[in-house]
């Protein structure tokens, strides 16, 4: 005999998150010494009930029931708002175990009712869940169960005369098809409507693989309380598709000579039953299956329950599908008792996305256990934490790739700045921040940079990042990339980075080349800033390179024709030139014409007598005019008279000598 369970079946989300609020609240109170109670009963499961009642937690049928100082259970069908009003009032303490699919709808509905907008609500008007649904709309809601009744709807809504979309939302566990049959009855009569399509699907669930086991197995065995609506729709859907059909509310009812002659046997068990119930059906007819046991796949199943009981641990990684997607959180399936859940806020999602843009129902998943009980039920899950340790082994990898990583600096502590890489924090000390002396981190806040990797201790969540390694780095390599492209003749720009008294550094975009004074002007100079200034812009020759000692030696007066090339076209013979001394010999004085360019007055043409010492008639930097007696642009001379232009002028007087 082979005994195969429904893929979904038993408890759902909403009813284990109750029961287990419900057994905690008890827990709780037997210490704070509370009365206990559900209004209601909690699921429709006479088990279920009888273990509350030994641990305490009795019954009460409305609120009124409750005293000041008691706690009271809301059961997952949720209560009207009402309800929360009058126990507030009372001071009566809620555990509000309403399922988080039905408060989602108490929100529409309320939201709804506060904008004046209709609201049709499709389920059962005598239902729990409808009756507390329509207390957040203040009863105002057109319940609707079936087409007939939207049909009569319809017919008087277009008598009224009213046009605007109602909102429509629907109870939890109804089946897909009537939904559909009465948005057919709106759609045919051009009715416009918001539709918030609130079935759970939980229900639908195990409806569908309810349908399907039945249509494959001889016999079903469907597990449930007599008085629980889903239990007896899937009896329902079992007989459809299948002949033998028993329903059992635990293993006292179970009778083996039933299944005698068939060979598979299907069970499937409702919303409110629970596991244990589930377990020992299935071992009780274990224990009384005879035959061919060599591979019992009920065996098998066996240990699926002894899993589905464990709890995972925090730190675990866990799989899992998804189960429902809602604003706040992802419910998961993650094949234990408890659901998982895994808060909004343990994803890591971009700006203006939600969590439907990233997990839909049935997405396979693996998440990280935080806490095995996150105090509502669930086991609480965490994809952040598992990223977290997939960015750490990168961080390892890239440490040792030393590939760098780009971070975001978003915080200055002491000694360094926080910076974030992925779910990652790490740490950049001061000193590794920039390849210069950092005062102030404040600058760098906000900043996004690149980074290496110096440390990583996963164990501790520790990241140690430098900045300052990848500018190192990038300097070496655009020097590196300079040089390449550098070669002697070449003019190139540079900036006057600072001077000494043989020279000027020259930044040439990213390496700094000596501009020696004997190379900046074709004259003679004392001093470089004679004819430069710190930050001027200038355009130099590359006149050689030693790449071995880092040393470029530059060239600015080759940048400019050298004057005594051009001497024959600027300078004539007999032309009269102003000039000023600048060196004086026995045997005359040299005047310069221009820098780099010296004419010789000899002592005979300084004036026209005898003249013993040069020094008595000129003096050094003293202007004078003369004539160019003659040009010898190869052996570079000038020769300048200034008697000629004294003769040519008789009444002048002999240059009159200035002081040095
Ligand atoms: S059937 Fe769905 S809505 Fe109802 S309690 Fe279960 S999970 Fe919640």
């Amino acid at each position: 005999m082979e005994i195969i369970r429904a893929d979904h079946s038993g408890f759902c989300f909403g009813v284990q998150r109750a029961i287990n609020m419900a057994f905690e609240a008890a827990e709780r109170e037997k210490v704070n010494g509370r009365r206990v109670f559900t209004c209601g009963q909690l699921i429709h499961n006479q088990s279920v009930t009888n273990r509350l009642s030994e641990n305490g937690v009795g019954r009460i049928d409305s609120i009124g029931e409750a005293d000041r100082g008691d706690v009271v259970i809301v059961r997952s069908h949720g209560e009207p708002k009402s309800f929360y009003d009058e126990a507030d009032r009372m001071g009566v303490e809620l555990v509000d175990a309403t399922c988080v699919f039905v408060q989602k709808i108490h929100t529409l509905v309320h939201d709804a009712y506060l904008k004046g907008q209709e609201i049709i609500l499709i389920g059962s008007a005598d239902h729990p869940e409808v009756t507390a649904t329509n207390g957040w709309c203040e009863y105002q809601a057109v319940i609707l169960e079936t087409p007939d009744e939207a049909l009569e709807y319809v017919r008087m809504r277009n008598e009224s005369g009213r046009v605007d979309p109602p909102l429509i939302v629907c109870q939890t566990t109804i089946r897909q098809e009537l939904l559909d049959d009465i948005l057919r009855v709106f759609d045919s009569a051009g009715i416009i409507y918001e539709l918030k399509n609130t079935i759970c699907n939980a229900t639908r669930d195990r409806q569908d693989s309810c349908a399907a086991l039945a249509a494959k197995v001889d016999a079903m065995i469907v597990i449930g309380d007599r008085n629980s609506s889903n239990s007896r729709k899937l009896f329902e859907i079992s007989k459809k598709y299948c002949k033998i059909v028993t329903f059992l509310s635990d293993v006292s009812t179970l009778e083996l000579k039933d299944f005698k002659k068939c060979n598979k046997i299907g069970v499937t068990a409702g919303a409110s039953t629970p596991e244990w119930i589930i377990k020992e059906v299935i071992a009780g007819m274990s224990e009384n299956v005879t035959g061919n046991m060599e591979h019992n796949p009920m065996m098998d199943y066996m240990d699926d329950i002894e899993n589905s009981l464990r709890l995972p641990r925090p730190g675990e990684i866990v799989d899992g599908t998804v189960h429902q997607v809602m604003d706040n959180e992802v419910i998961v399936n993650i094949g234990c008792k408890k659901d998982g859940i895994l808060p909004k806020s343990e994803v890591s999602l971009e700006e203006g996305q939600t969590l439907a843009d990233v997990f839909k129902p049935g997405d396979a998943i693996e998440a990280k256990v935080v806490k095995s009980d996150d105090g509502e039920g669930g086991i609480m899950l965490s994809k952040k934490l598992l990223e977290i340790n997939a960015n750490y082994r990168e961080l390892k990898e890239f440490m040792e790739s030393r590939e760098p990583i780009t971070v975001k600096l978003t915080r200055a502590v002491n000694g360094g700045v926080i910076a974030e890489y992925k779910e990652v924090s790490g740490f950049v000390p001061m000193s590794q921040l920039s390849d210069k002396y950092v005062e102030n981190a404040d600058e760098f806040i906000g900043q996004t940079v690149d980074v290496r990797v110096l440390k990583v201790d996963d164990k501790r969540n520790k990241a140690v990042f430098s900045r300052k390694s990848v500018l190192v780095d990038d300097k070496k390599k655009q020097v590196q990339e300079i040089w390449a492209n550098l070669n002697v003749g070449d003019i190139v720009e540079g900036k006057v980075m600072r001077f000494t008294d043989y020279g000027a550094f020259v930044d040439i975009g990213g390496v700094d080349g000596l501009l020696h004074i004997s190379e900046i002007s074709w004259g003679k100079l004392k001093h470089p800033s004679e004819v430069l200034a710190i930050g001027d812009i200038i355009n130099v020759k590359i006149l050689s390179l030693n790449e071995e000692r880092g040393k470029i030696s530059l060239g600015l007066k080759q940048t400019q024709p050298e004057p005594w090339s051009l001497v024959g076209t600027k300078y004539q013979i007999g032309q009269e030139i102003k000039g000023k001394v600048v060196q004086i010999k026995e045997y005359g004085a040299f005047v310069e014409l221009e820098a780099g360019l010296d004419g010789l007055v000899h002592i005979s043409e300084i004036a026209n007598k005898r003249v013993e010492n040069v020094s008595d008639e000129l003096s050094l930097g003293q202007e004078i005019s003369a004539k160019i007696m003659d040009i010898d642009a190869e052996r570079k001379r000038i020769s300048l008279s200034i008697k000629e232009l004294l003769k040519e002028a008789p009444a002048a007087e002999a240059p009159a000598k200035t002081e040095e």
